[in-house]
């Protein structure tokens, strides 16, 4: 079998793998214990803290652990918005948001009155900044647009979108769990004040994530998860030691940023492949992650491939109660419920040269 899925999780780096076991062995007293071996785990969890921040250009007391990015985007906007009804009730976010974006928006405009601004892309999966800048209004109090998008590894114009956010004094929200490590992230540069990431997406273990929040300590967040006063009082339950530490040794391994002109080529020869036997690219030729390509070939069900194939990959599209759906993604950049049909997604790492076979 080859694995083509890395956009929905990866597997464990060696290093990743060596940390967790020596954590789960080891770090097993609770980090907010008062003895010393609580507060060794405790010190080895601020270094990841201080590790994250780092990698952001951020402070290590605005960084905040999370189950991964679903939760974090719930802290970062439910949080956020929550406790700041005063200032206004309109969102803005994209129409191709990972469905954890678009849920927590459904939820807000229907338990709380929210009104909420889906900005389309363009027919490359590209959103247009200005498109975003002209829905932002006197009462818009946060702006969610997701960095890399997750099926068709579009760029979206952060640092465009970031800059009229501070000069309207909007709070913007970035979903990062799909960039972060591929590309280069500085919230003050981007003018981000919140950025969730994930460590499934970089070779770390499922189960955590982490969100920054700006100026922490002067924001108002209302906690999702109520506790024991863990985390600021922002995110209540005992700290995952080993989770975290893998984490961290996800954050510090340079795997990915070294091994990024490869994944470059390997997309560019899967690219040529695919136009040569008649096929389409569904992702953008400008403004693209190599790590993810999105294709479309001719007289093919993509539905019965990603079941059956030893290509493991995903489609589009989302199955829910048994009904195929199309994927919302795909629907946005104009593609029809045929042509989505006949689309998968490849997403890609560094040893993936056999993936040519694909095409034998
Ligand atoms: C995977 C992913 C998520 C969800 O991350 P989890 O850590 O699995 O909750 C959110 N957003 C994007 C863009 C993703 O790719």
């Amino acid at each position: 079998m080859i694995y083509l899925d890395f956009a929905a999780s990866t597997p464990l780096l060696p290093s990743v793998k060596k940390e967790l076991f020596r954590a789960f062995e080891e770090e097993y007293s609770n980090p907010s214990s008062a003895h010393k071996l609580g507060r060794s785990s405790a010190e080895k969890i601020e270094k990841v803290r201080e590790t994250i921040a780092n990698s952001i250009g951020a402070y290590k007391n605005e960084i905040i652990f999370t189950s991964g990015a679903s939760e974090a985007n719930n802290l970062a906007i439910k949080g956020y918005v929550l406790a700041n009804k005063k200032k206004g009730k309109h969102i803005i976010t994209s129409s191709i948001e990972h469905k954890c974006i678009l849920a927590i928006c459904h939820f807000l405009e229907k338990e709380h009155g929210y009104e909420i601004t889906y900005i389309s892309p363009q027919k490359n999966g590209i959103i247009n900044s200005q498109d975003v800048i002209q829905a932002m209004r006197d009462d818009t109090v946060l702006v969610s647009i997701m960095h890399v998008n997750n099926e068709l590894g579009s760029i979206q114009p952060i640092k465009a979108i970031g800059k009229a956010c501070f000069e309207k004094n909007i709070k913007f929200h970035v979903d990062a769990a799909q960039s972060y490590k591929k590309i280069a992230i500085d919230v003050d540069e981007l003018n981000i004040d919140m950025l969730s990431i994930s460590a499934h997406k970089i070779y770390g273990p499922k189960g955590i994530g982490a969100i920054y929040i700006r100026d922490l300590r002067e924001t108002r967040i209302q906690p999702i998860i109520h506790g024991a006063g863990q985390e600021y009082g922002l995110r209540g339950g005992t700290l995952p030691t080993p989770l975290i530490l893998g984490f961290g040794a996800a954050v510090e391994d340079q795997t990915i940023e070294h091994t990024f002109t490869e994944v470059n080529r390997i997309n560019s020869l899967l690219r040529t492949k695919v136009i040569e036997i008649g096929g389409v690219i569904n992702s953008p030729d400008i403004k693209y992650i190599p790590h993810i390509l999105n294709i479309r070939l001719a007289n093919f069900d993509a539905t019965h491939f990603v079941a059956n194939s030893d290509f493991l990959c995903s489609q589009g599209s989302a199955c829910s109660s048994m009904n195929i759906e199309m994927s919302y993604v795909l629907r946005e950049i104009g593609l029809s419920f045929e042509d989505a049909q006949s689309s998968i997604r490849l997403s890609l790492n560094q040893l993936n040269m056999n993936i040519l076979n694909l095409f034998e």
